[in-house]
């Protein structure tokens, strides 16, 4: 679904920020598509006297970018405001919900948000739809919400592996088909009545129309799978990401990839956007967003890093020249990128190989051709 352009739009938006002993970074890039229909969320310091909790959330919308953005704005609100969430006791006129208590208001957040847009929208013919991927962050718990095929990946200190992940809702996925032809569905070429490529979603209520079965038994539910995880003193960082970013890494890839970076920078920001200039190169050629928090026990800049990756540059350096030799002064990047590929290069980062160099080797080509212009000028003054 959705067209393409005939050039990516490169153009990132990102910021970084803190809060809660956290740290975050997001980035998103419309990419190939024509329209760029992402939407994030990023909070520290929840209402009704959770500051120390904090809740982060990617929604990647489809047929329009309505209902993604709708989510992002009222979500936290649609969550946290509801009974199931607000009837827990207070203590000190702050509010203590149980893990069930915070369960249970995420799901029900997520299904009185669907009904409520249903409503709102009901007259504007949008058809749009959109996945949620989110997590709040209490001082003991980590709530993984996901409705869709957006993901979030949670990693711990000392494992390869990445410690949790939640499960894509895809149509053929055995609980989604069953709940699909039970509601009078089918799936064709892996897509909900050959159409619809994810089995959860907001919105997209051309879906939702069976009046004879609740919200969570339709063709496409809204109901999120809630996941709890008790906080030790491991975690590393949780990644929550669009199909952009997973389509063209797998979770262990990207986790890889980011806890290299981290010992190379400490902007967060600066991460995200090299994640997605890694996708792009990877050939996503769908929109990306990505929101990356860390915790306190995150990997650290380390000067054994930044030697390593400097002596990677200069190996990269010596490589185009190489092939500037060979190829004169017409060597265009992609050429480079190219003869690169097929070339044994150690130290590149691990889940971002040579993809994740591409912004560096641009800069060093054209270094390398500014020098090759300046001598040239000279050359005629003399
Ligand atoms: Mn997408």
């Amino acid at each position: 679904m959705g067209a393409f352009l005939e050039k990516p739009n490169t153009e990132k938006e990102f910021s970084e920020g803190s809060g809660n002993g956290l740290r975050y970074g997001l980035s998103s890039m419309q990419g190939w598509r024509v329209e760029m229909e992402d939407a994030h969320s990023a909070v520290t310091g929840l209402p009704h006297g959770l500051e120390d909790w904090s809740f982060f959330a990617v929604f990647d919308g489809h047929a329009g970018s309505k209902v993604a953005k709708h989510c992002s704005e009222h979500m936290l609100h649609e969550i946290t405001s509801n009974p199931e969430f607000l009837g827990s006791p207070k203590i000190d006129g702050k509010l203590n919900p149980s893990t069930d208590a915070v369960k249970e208001g995420i799901r029900t957040g997520f299904l009185s948000i669907d009904s409520k847009m249903r409503d709102d929208f009901a007259r504007t013919e949008d058809r749009s739809g959109s996945t949620a991927v989110g997590v709040i962050i209490s001082p003991k718990h980590l709530f993984f919400a996901n409705c869709g095929d957006s993901r979030s990946v949670l990693s711990r200190k000392g494992q390869d592996k990445p410690a949790f992940s939640t499960e894509d809702h895809k149509p053929g996925k055995p609980n989604e088909l069953k709940r699909i032809e039970k509601a009078g569905g089918s799936v064709m070429i892996e897509r909900v009545n050959g159409s619809l490529a994810v089995s959860r979603a907001l919105g997209d209520y051309d879906y939702k129309n069976n009046p004879k079965i609740p919200p969570t038994e339709q063709l496409v539910s809204a109901e999120p799978e809630v996941t709890v995880i008790e906080r030790t003193d491991e975690e590393e960082f949780i990644v929550l990401a669009c199909d952009g970013i997973w389509d063209v890494m797998s979770n262990e890839e990207l986790c890889q990839f980011i806890r290299s970076r981290l010992a190379i920078t400490d902007h967060l920001a600066e991460i995200c956007n090299q994640v997605i200039e890694t996708c792009l190169q990877k050939g996503s050629r769908d929109n990306m967003s990505i929101v990356i928090v860390t915790f306190q026990n995150a990997p650290e800049v380390s000067q054994d890093a930044l030697t390593k990756e400097r002596e990677l540059d200069a190996l990269l350096e010596e490589k185009i020249k190489e092939v500037k030799e060979n190829f004169g002064d017409q060597t265009q990047l992609d050429l480079v990128m190219h003869v690169l590929g097929m070339a044994d290069i150690p130290g590149l980062p691990p889940g971002g190989g040579l993809s994740a160099k591409k912004g560096t080797i641009e800069e060093i080509l054209s270094r390398l051709i500014d020098r090759k212009q300046d001598e040239d000028s000279s050359d005629e003054k003399w």
